[in-house]
């Protein structure tokens, strides 16, 4: 199986229909068929997944976080430094759960693979994140945990 890259998935040639796709579509794709075809397994494999589209995407310091996350429409993020290893990323507008009702579950693992992917390229360290507020359990942003290690 061959590997792609950034490069190799960004030449589209859809001159009637644009690059833009309804975000219903990516939600069914993200929240009902990755979950329904993985299962229990779908959080984790969707974080490495995202860690990897942090990984490829880069970012060289906070402002370029904030700008690739705003202009790959993952949300609209707000960072919090709590100390030299630790941060809080409040993402606004979230690709996958912002307007979602209460469901008592956060399922926002590939945002939070993608914050974390971004991160270690910021700081030189690898990151964990780990999801801790969504519109899913109540509140109308997603928050993220950071540590840096
Ligand atoms: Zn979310």
């Amino acid at each position: 199986m061959k590997e792609y890259s950034v490069e190799d998935v960004k030449h589209i040639t859809r001159p009637r229909l644009g690059e833009d796709i309804p975000l219903v579509l990516y939600r069914i794709l993200r929240v009902i068929g990755m979950r329904n075809i993985l299962g229990e397994t779908s959080g984790a494999t969707l974080y490495m997944m995202g860690k990897q589209v942090g990984a490829m995407v880069g970012a060289k310091d906070l402002a370029e976080f904030e700008a690739k996350i705003k202009e790959l429409k993952v949300g609209i993020p707000e960072v919090q430094i709590i100390n030299e290893d630790q941060l809080v990323v409040k993402l606004y507008e979230c690709i996958t759960c912002a307007g979602f009702t209460y469901t008592g579950e956060m399922f926002c693992d590939m945002e939070s693979g993608i914050i974390a992917g971004l991160l270690e390229g910021v700081y030189g360290k690898k990151a964990r994140s780990t999801q801790t507020k969504s519109w899913s359990v109540g509140y109308s942003y997603c928050e993220f945990e950071v540590i840096l290690y």
